[in-house]
């Protein structure tokens, strides 16, 4: 049995004041859930007072981002050691707005990934096709490469809690979200690539999530498919009651 994940990514929203703000109203909101694991990925800022926040509780805090290496000459950025430095356990990897926004590429996403698991760091990798991709019947093809590339050079062995995240591109921030039918299918194909990869016994216990328009009332139909591991929400996750309510949501069935 996969136990359900329901994340929140914050994006670039909130202070640490409102992400406290936050915590206090939604905290008490979840503390008696037990049938998904409930993680928040604050921006950077946030991210030390979540943690701090969140300690003794069945939430769990992660960075959004981070570099590969340890340290270095890179402006800006936050490595694996930094993160467990301040107890932090999970790391998004290759969102779809990083590859757009930050030029992030499929080769550096390998080696974030190759970083996270060497720190013990639990990563959620994102992959998805634009819309411009889905129409060209290139779905499979996109997410079949950007998995094999992600998981370039990494041993089953070492697979331990790996996540991914199917976040179609159209789907993100755009209300359109993905039919029920739509993810389970292109969550079966990444299954099948991490089984390529990595093997099945690593393929069948990794945790595959759905990220795209995910809001209170359509979360329980995608996760009503067999496919479908947990969610990582963007903006409804912002608001404290919209994120318990997709957490209860999600496990209700
Ligand atoms: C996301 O940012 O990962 C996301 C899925 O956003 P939204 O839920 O707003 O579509």
């Amino acid at each position: 049995m996969r136990k359900p994940l329901i994340a929140a990514n914050w994006k670039m929203y909130k202070t640490p004041k409102e992400s406290l703000a936050f915590l206090r109203e939604f905290l008490p909101l979840v503390k008696d859930h037990t049938t998904s694991e409930i993680a928040i990925f604050p921006t950077m800022s946030s991210l030390g007072y979540v943690i701090e926040a969140t300690k003794g509780t069945n939430v769990t805090a992660g960075a959004q981002t981070m570099h590969w290496l340890n340290e270095g000459p890179y402006t800006g950025q936050t490595s694996p050691t930094m993160l467990e430095s301040i107890d932090c356990t999970r790391v998004l990897l290759g969102h779809s707005e990083r590859r757009i926004y930050a030029h992030e590429t499929d080769d550096m996403v390998n080696l974030k990934l190759k970083a996270a698991l060497d720190h013990e760091l639990i990563p959620v990798v994102c992959v998805g096709e634009t819309l411009d991709k889905r129409q060209s019947g290139l779905t499979e093809a996109v997410l079949r490469w950007q998995i094999a590339c992600a998981l370039n050079g990494i041993k089953g062995a070492s697979c331990g809690n790996l996540v991914i995240a199917y976040e179609p591109v159209w789907a993100i921030g755009t209300g359109s979200v993905a039919t029920p039918e739509q993810a389970n299918e292109a969550h079966a194909i990444i299954r099948r690539e991490v089984a390529a990869h990595l093997g099945s016994p690593c393929a069948s216990g990794m945790r595959i999530l759905y990220g795209g328009s995910v809001k209170p009332d359509n979360v329980a139909s995608l996760m009503s498919q067999p496919e479908i591991d947990g969610a990582l929400v963007g903006g409804a996750s912002l608001q404290a009651k919209s994120f318990a309510e997709i957490v209860r949501n999600a496990t209700a069935a």
